[in-house]
């Protein structure tokens, strides 16, 4: 399967394209905007090429690099493998956060999404740090067991387990360090820590405020005749 710019410039896919979309996070298709000329691909000859699509669902506009295969009379071939040269952003509940959590949570998911592992190892204990600078030693120890129970009901294996562990909650002078398999699982079980931390708690707090505010109105609006009506149909229904 390739891609063609041909003699008359016309950009030819055997099939389309369909991605993630790092905007609007929808699974669509890749509309080229931009695309290379046949002159311009035959005069340079390069080995990579760029091209601009937009996003059939937002419309913004996506940066991606294929490799040239053949240099043909009437067209050029390109391959079908194309590279997203714009990093997909991390999503999270960030409102939820306080200011300072936020800001070091948003940097280690960046250096995530481009590869600097021990930037993002080290950034996520240092959020860890901030969101428990205040908290009792309990809290603590809750949320390390947290993190536990993510990796235990994920059935990570117990060595990456413990290095985990020990990037998030282990010696501050010991620098962290992780590969990539064990990024991606950091990586999730961080939000996961973030998540029941913060969001999780704010929308079960919220939640059942709304439930007993409706209950405390409901008792204080019962007139007593309303009242007396009830107890009578209750026993006799
Ligand atoms: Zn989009």
């Amino acid at each position: 399967m390739s891609i063609y710019v041909n003699k008359n410039n016309s950009f030819e896919q055997s099939e389309t394209t369909t991605r993630e979309c790092p905007h609007c996070g929808a699974h669509a298709q890749l509309i080229p905007l931009a695309t290379p000329s046949f002159e311009e691909l035959q005069r340079a000859r390069p080995q990579h090429v760029g091209i601009v699509f937009r996003c059939a669902s937002c419309n913004e506009p996506r940066f991606l690099r294929a490799t040239v295969r053949a240099f043909e009379p009437e067209r050029v071939e390109l391959s079908m493998n194309l590279i997203e040269i714009e990093r997909l952003r991390e999503r999270f509940h960030y409102g939820y956060l306080v200011e300072d959590v936020e800001r070091l949570l948003r940097e280690a998911f960046d250096c995530y999404s481009a590869g600097c592992l021990t930037a993002f190892a080290l950034l996520s204990r240092l959020a860890v740090d901030a969101a428990l600078e205040k908290a009792d030693p309990a809290t603590r120890r809750r949320w390390q067991d947290s993190l536990r129970d993510v990796l235990q009901i994920a059935e990570v294996d117990a060595d990456t387990s413990r290095a985990l562990e020990a990037v998030l909650f282990g010696d501050s002078n010991v620098a962290p360090s992780v590969g990539p398999d064990a990024a991606a699982v950091l990586i999730e079980a961080v939000k996961d820590l973030f998540y029941q931390a913060y969001v999780r708690t704010a929308k079960l707090r919220a939640a059942m405020k709304v439930r007993r505010y409706f209950v405390d109105e409901a008792l204080r609006n019962v007139t007593p005749i309303e009242r007396a009506r009830r107890d009578t149909s209750a026993k006799t229904s």
